[in-house]
């Protein structure tokens, strides 16, 4: 079974929902969308207060090269237009849509499903930027952008990312064996726009057999390679599943581009589906919500927009013994500050933890085990990282490999003396990043 070869750990996987079948949530009474769901400028409100707005009309316009429009997640009056609590931690421009119940779509979308092939390449890109799609995996990269690499990278692999190794997490497991079909168009979709035919591989760890044999059944026909992965975290970050599929490296500051690859979510090549051959854009997603702490765990498709409250309520209750509600998985995810926020379109989980028996609280001196050193997939010492982020030595941290840092959480995982490894990492690139911002300036 292939696998990336350096580091790496294998928390409980705790998938609890793989076999719940995805279940479509309600409409809300309330939608509240945000204007940056993706990686970029944020999108600029082209709605005022009071509009009527159909399901799946613009309501943000994409501001610029790496930005992302917005829809609206069903028919309904424009209710606010204020800043309002995020998932990604902060407050942001955010668009509220009363719905009428009707769900009426605008006109042209939603369509009978057509040949894709009958678009010419630059149709099919615009009905990827117009459809507002961005990587669904968490980054929230323009899709549009992602596949369109610069003329001097020579592309000879797309691969789609179906590993999800975060524990918890079954969304793209669900996706990929009840919509195995439009996965793999999606993919053959997404190959089309390159200039010249490249390999093609859906990566899928092991634990996930229903999902390998469901997509099989449509790649296999198409010269789509489905690759069996060891079940190793994190097998789906990009450069180590770039590694386990095509064995090559993405070295320091080399984006996958330089090493011939692309990479896209499986949720992702699903939405590329619905909006070339459906004419939809991308409203709803479909994600997991569990942990040990929520009555009813379920992988469920929720319009973009709807709020964290709403969804406790259609997965029963929330425990009294709840102190975290993270927004994706329990590795990379983020606490989020409210339960106020709305789902996203990088929004594939909503964890409920009770973590107080961790005991977190005490952060005790480095023993020097090596094990943070061990399981690091970039090759790095988390230990001397921390140590350097804690002195603000931050000339020194870039020279040991700060920018490396995928800020997988594995060292901090496996630390016998508790300590927050991957917390005094983000906290030195932060310091880092604001002091190059304010010498440029
Ligand atoms: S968080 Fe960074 S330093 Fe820690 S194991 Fe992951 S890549 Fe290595
Ligand atoms: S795992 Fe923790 S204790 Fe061990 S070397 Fe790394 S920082 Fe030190």
């Amino acid at each position: 079974m292939k696998t990336f070869n350096t580091g790496g750990i294998h928390p409980p996987e705790s998938k609890f929902t793989g076999n719940s079948a995805i279940e479509v949530m309600p409409l809300p009474a309330e939608l509240a969308i945000p204007m940056n769901q993706h990686l970029g400028k944020p999108a600029k409100p082209i709605v005022k207060l009071n509009d009527e707005v159909k399901k799946g009309q613009l309501i943000g316009e994409a501001d610029g090269f790496i930005s992302a429009n917005v829809h609206a997640s069903t028919s309904g009056k424009i209710k606010a237009i204020k800043s309002h609590p995020h998932p990604g931690g902060q407050y942001a421009m955010t668009i509220f849509i009363t719905p009428d119940g009707k769900d009426e779509w605008a006109e042209g979308l939603d369509t009978v499903a057509a040949d894709w092939k009958r678009f010419s390449k630059d149709e099919i890109l615009k009905k990827i930027k117009d459809a507002g799609i961005v990587g669904m995996g968490g980054a929230g990269f323009p899709t549009n952008v992602k596949l369109s690499p610069p003329p001097d990278k020579k592309i000879d692999t797309i691969i789609l990312n179906g590993a999800e190794c975060e524990p918890f997490l079954t969304a793209d497991h669900r996706l990929m064996v009840e919509s195995a079909e439009q996965v793999v168009i999606g993919m053959e979709i997404m190959a089309s726009l390159l200039p010249a035919p490249v390999k093609l591989a859906i990566g899928v760890e092991s634990n996930k057999p229903d999902a390998i044999a469901a997509l099989e059944k449509f790649a296999a026909p198409k010269q789509i390679e489905v690759v069996s992965l060891k079940t190793k975290y994190p097998q789906g970050a990009e450069k180590q599943l770039i590694n386990a599929i095509t064995g090559r490296k993405v070295a320091e500051g080399e984006l996958p581009f330089d090493k011939g690859c692309i990479v896209q979510n499986i949720g992702t090549a699903a939405a590329v589906f619905d909006a070339v051959c459906r004419n939809r854009p991308l409203i709803e997603r479909v994600l997991t919500v569990s942990g040990m702490e929520i009555t009813q765990r379920k992988n469920i498709s929720a319009r973009i927009g709807t709020g964290f409250k709403d969804i406790i309520a259609f997965c029963g209750s929330m425990s009294d013994k709840t102190n975290q509600v993270i927004s994706g998985g329990p590795m990379m995810g983020k606490a989020i500050f409210s339960l106020d926020v709305p789902v996203v379109k990088t929004t594939s989980g909503i964890l409920f933890i009770n973590n107080r028996s961790l005991d977190k609280s005490r952060e005790r001196t480095c023993i020097r085990c090596g094990r943070c050193v061990e399981v690091c997939p970039q090759g790095l010492a988390p230990w001397l990282l921390a140590n350097t982020a804690q002195l603000k030595q931050f000339d020194e941290i870039q020279l040991i490999g700060l920018a490396n840092c995928t800020e997988c959480g594995s060292c901090t995982y496996v630390c016998p003396s508790g300590r927050e490894l991957v917390h005094w990492i983000k906290y030195a690139k932060a310091l880092v990043s604001s002091r190059q911002k304010r010498k440029s300036a």
